[in-house]
């Protein structure tokens, strides 16, 4: 009998594979859609995992963080008040009582890509002191050497004379090195100063106050296009500083010889500006010629923005906090609530805010007191933390874990994870929601169709989300049919430094840059 149904119904190897394929099929697609189901319950995107498992700490959580949510409307109220501001800063009569400075260059040609020429560069005031020699190739392609120098501290208070010879001598060491030294031309340098100055001219501007460390005496109010050239006279090296710009005019400058649409600047770095192309006729302080082309790119100096209180309906108590312990309250109230030297701050001190509310790490409360570790720690959580924290998907948390671990919370849970990240992603959204509002009152005024804006700061370069955040928001505010797509830039500040040398020699030696393909023959200056 059994013989006979064996025989009747014999082993088919085919269908009794197909049957396993089909039973492991099936297998997988169940498991991994419990999986799938699993992942996106306990997902941090979702909002409904975000809930504390206490629903009422859950409530007052949001409350805390409600404070740093800026709709659309609010966005566009801003927008036009930055609009007010700008239009105040350009007007000779208003410009005092502005925020927004709007400080003309007095950089008007645009690179196109053609220009030709061998430049130096000078790079100071950004977190490194950077000499660069550029050779301008006519086709867009540049090539570049560039070394890092150090100001020792003792420099950096001392003598503003000192300060100006030892950037001489490590230039006269850089050009050695580049044999660049005593070949019967003198090459024009591109000065990137990143330190508040009132612009006279291209090549001439007053230093207003010292920041970032720097104290020299006998350099404010003075003409530091003048006491480098003085200290480069005195060293006779053959080299001629033909420019002083901004990092942001910098930036845009670089952008544009490889992409002329380039049309904006953007710094989100250790700080935050914009500069843009203007038409000399809405710009009421400018005091030089009206010859074509008549534009000039406006440093807008739009870390000031709010300084006269425009802001104040969005500034939380954590940007008050920020603002009273930093060295220059009541100044660069927009940048204080985007830029890199202050994300992390603002959000220690929510996670702060929480602790003491007993909102957040509940399971460690015998741990804290210690109030060595960088939690309690003014610039305890670096910016660079919320880059790491916000880079977590899914339900690990490794990076955030390890942030926690580092600022002093051992073993976090699962809820704090959640809830720290989510401080992270409020605190840069709104950064990135208050930067791209700016960028849109900038494409909206120029109003060309397609335009690209250059962009330069490791806040851009290394947040997982900054950029796509801006344009998410921008696609509400700016007109429908004005398009703009972003650059990033390398050696922005100083490329671009030597790109307006460059451009600015070539035109007092009454040569037409745009279509000269030459290298000029520079005379060497006495
Ligand atoms: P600078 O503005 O001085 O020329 P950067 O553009 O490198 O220099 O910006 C430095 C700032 O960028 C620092 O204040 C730091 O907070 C921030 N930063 C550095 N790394 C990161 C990162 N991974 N994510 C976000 N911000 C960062
Ligand atoms: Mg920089």
């Amino acid at each position: 009998m059994s013989f006979e149904f064996v025989q009747s119904f014999p082993y088919d190897p085919i269908s009794s594979l197909l049957r396993k394929f089909a039973y492991g099929l099936v297998t997988t697609c169940v498991l991994g859609t419990a999986v799938y189901i699993g992942y996106r319950v306990a997902a941090p995107d979702k909002s409904y995992i975000k809930r504390y498992r206490y629903p009422e700490l859950n409530d007052q959580i949001e409350k805390v963080i409600a404070s740093l949510k800026i709709n659309d409307e609010q966005l566009k109220h801003i927008m036009r008040t930055l609009e007010e501001e700008m239009n105040t800063g350009l007007s000779p009569t208003t410009h005092k009582q502005s925020s927004v400075k709007m400080f003309p260059s007095y950089v008007r040609h645009i690179p196109d890509g053609t220009e030709v020429g061998q430049v130096l560069a000078l790079d100071l005031g950004g977190t490194n002191f950077r000499i660069l020699s550029i050779k301008l190739r006519g086709n867009s392609k540049i090539d570049l050497t560039s070394k890092i120098f150090v100001v020792p501290q003792s420099v950096m208070i001392g003598d503003g004379r000192h300060l100006f010879r030892h950037l001489v001598e490590c230039l006269s060491d850089f050009m050695k090195k580049e044999a660049l030294l005593h070949t019967g031309i003198c090459y024009p340098l591109g000065f990137t100063f990143s330190f508040p100055c009132k612009q006279e001219s291209l090549s001439s501007a007053r230093l207003t106050a010292w920041t970032k460390g720097f104290s020299c005496s006998g350099v404010v109010n003075e003409d530091v296009v003048k006491l480098l050239q003085d200290a480069i006279n005195e060293k006779g090296i053959n080299v001629k500083c033909a420019a002083l710009v901004n990092d942001t005019v910098g930036t845009l400058m670089a952008c544009a010889y490889r992409e002329p649409s380039t049309a904006i600047g953007l710094i989100l770095g250790t700080g935050t500006n914009a500069c843009y192309i203007e038409n000399l006729d809405n710009v009421g302080t400018w005091n030089g010629d009206y010859n074509e082309p008549k534009q000039v790119i406006i440093n807008m100096e739009w870390g000031a923005f709010g300084d006269n209180g425009c802001l104040n309906h969005i500034r939380t108590k954590y940007d008050e906090e920020v603002d009273l312990s930093s060295i220059n309250p009541g100044k660069q109230t927009f940048e204080k609530m985007i830029s890199g030297m202050y994300m992390g701050e603002i959000v220690r001190l929510i996670i702060l805010d929480l602790l003491q509310q007993e909102l957040l790490f509940l399971g460690h409360r015998d741990t804290y007191g210690d109030y060595k570790t960088p939690l309690y720690n003014r610039g305890g959580f670096y910016t660079k933390f919320v880059s790491t924290v916000e880079t977590d998907e899914g339900i690990k948390f490794s990076n955030t874990r390890r942030v926690l671990e580092d600022i002093g919370i051992r073993n976090p849970t699962f809820d704090d994870c959640v809830i720290v990240q989510h401080i992270c992603r409020q605190v840069s959204t709104r950064a990135a929601r208050l930067a791209g509002a700016g960028l849109a009152v900038l494409i909206n005024r120029m109003k060309k169709s397609n335009i690209t804006i250059g962009v330069d700061g490791s806040l851009y370069r290394y947040h997982p989300r900054f950029k796509r955040n801006m344009e998410r928001c921008m696609e509400n505010l700016v007109h429908k049919d004005l398009k703009f797509k972003w650059a990033l830039s390398d050696d922005g500040s100083g490329k671009g430094a030597a790109l307006v040398a460059c451009v600015a020699e070539q035109n007092s030696s009454g040569i037409f840059v745009q279509n000269h393909k030459e290298v000029p023959d520079y005379k060497k200056s006495e």
